[in-house]
């Protein structure tokens, strides 16, 4: 009952023969899955895993959620789609709904159905808000990859030959194990030999200036239009910075003319556990906040949500977007804020997180593979080294697919690709961290030096 559907050997074909090689595929040896049900997938064997990448943050409440999926069902037999032009009552619902969950200032919202639209759009409204051009994000920042974000995301991987976008600049990543400075950060875990400032870690004032040093000595006026951050950053084997840097660098911003984007596209919708939003963590409300993935829980939506004043610098009826918060993807998104909220899926992020943020710590104590552990909520990362320096550990692919082997899926990050990443449906338990654990130990077992 599981061959439903192409075979490997099929897909195989079909991948190496239709879809193009700069297509992302993680696995050498290729995983054709069938089925979802919450924090379990199901391959065409019928084999299961527990998926800890799920859908990289984008599977929030579960795999193919009973509610959310019987609420697409009954929506799919009313009316799918109308475009904005008859008034459908689903988005207004959803609107409502999910602006309630921000700042009271950030009060209108724009349905898009990507991450890459929705800070693209970003882009536009500060520019058109504040008239100025330049934008900066963080090195090793991932904001999409069409042809005007691949200036916004600095990610090497992701940038192109003859595409240098002008305008964008990348000021220096706060990383605290990496970094020129090593610092504290909002988490349990600490960098070895890094300060434990009590408040902001002084490392924060020292990054800040970096910023403050790129505005005036590249950004040609001076002024910006934006700088937009991750409030930890995912696809940079999720990079927090230490503590009091997102609060210090929007204020900086600010003085020049430009407007605060925090990406949530990751970190929103309670993953990081103690807040609903990144941002939150840090006591800031940003100009504009930018959101996709866990928002649908695996639903093209995404969404841009700002102020009426920044709002209203784009001209009147000069925004359109066919799909954008369409009559199903609305109805989608309410449910799964209603699934959020229903099951207490912030407060399951914060316990189940600390507690597998605690059980990486154990690890790194037995295998000096592991530099460092980092995260908050169910957005962890491990970063492998060889043991007693900060050089990349050269091979995390075969962890990686050791790992899928025993029956648990993740994802990899980081400059080199060389960290583990976790950001599972946050949905899973302790019972689960606790096989992942031990996957993960016999896994470091078998491939340390
Ligand atoms: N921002 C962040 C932080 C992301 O991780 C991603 C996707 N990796 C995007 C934006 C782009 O989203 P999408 O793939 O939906 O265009």
């Amino acid at each position: 009952r599981w061959n439903n559907g192409p075979s490997v050997a099929r897909t195989e074909h079909i991948k190496s023969t239709i879809i193009p090689p700069a297509v992302f595929d993680i696995y050498k040896k290729p995983l054709v899955i069938h089925q979802g049900h919450m924090q379990w997938l199901y391959d065409h064997e019928g084999r299961r895993y527990l998926d800890l990448l799920g859908g990289i943050a984008t599977i929030s409440v579960g795999h193919s959620h009973p509610k959310v999926a019987a609420a697409l069902q009954e929506q799919i037999g009313k009316l799918w789609h109308t475009t904005n032009i008859y008034r459908h009552p689903k988005i207004y619902e959803y609107a409502e709904k999910l602006i309630a969950k921000f700042p009271k200032n950030l009060e209108v919202v724009y349905f898009v159905n990507s991450g890459t639209e929705a800070n693209d759009l970003a882009v536009v409204l500060s520019r058109l808000y504040t008239g100025n051009e330049d934008v900066v994000s963080l090195q090793g920042s991932y904001h999409g990859c069409s042809s005007g974000l691949m200036g916004l995301t600095s990610t090497q991987s992701f940038r192109q030959p003859n595409m240098s976008v002008a305008g964008y600049y990348h000021a220096m990543v706060p990383d605290p194990y990496r970094g020129i400075w090593s610092g504290c950060r909002d988490s349990l875990s600490q960098v070895p030999g890094a300060c434990s400032c009590p408040g902001d870690c002084v490392t924060s004032d020292k990054y800040a200036h970096q910023l403050s040093e790129l505005i005036t000595h590249s950004v040609p006026s001076g002024r910006l239009a934006a700088m937009f951050a991750e409030p930890i950053q995912g696809v940079n084997g999720i990079m927090q910075y230490p503590k009091g840097y997102l609060r210090k660098a929007r204020d900086i911003v600010k003085k020049n003319g430009g407007l605060f984007v925090a990406d949530e596209v990751q970190t929103g919708f309670g993953r990081t556990g103690d807040t609903f939003w990144g941002f939150e963590s840090e006591g800031i409300v940003p100009d504009i906040v930018t959101m996709a993935r866990g928002i649908g829980n695996g639903f093209p939506l995404a969404a841009v949500v700002t102020t009426r004043e920044i709002a209203d610098a784009h001209s009147p009826a000069q925004y359109f977007n066919t799909f954008g918060g369409n009559a199903l993807a609305s109805t989608v998104g309410k449910a799964v804020l209603e699934v959020i909220e229903e099951e207490n899926i912030q407060e399951n992020s914060k316990t189940v997180g600390k507690y597998f943020l605690e059980q990486m710590m154990q690890l790194q104590k037995q295998y000096p593979i592991i530099g460092d552990v980092r995260g908050k909520g169910l957005m962890i990362g491990l970063e492998m080294v060889k043991p007693g320096t900060k050089e990349p550990l050269d091979n995390v692919a075969e962890i990686f697919e050791t790992v899928r082997d025993l029956g648990v899926l993740m994802g990899w990050g980081g400059r080199w690709n060389h960290n583990l990443r976790m950001t599972p449906p946050m949905c899973i338990n302790k019972e689960d961290v606790d096989f992942a654990t031990s996957v993960l130990d016999e896994a470091f077992k078998r491939h340390s030096p």
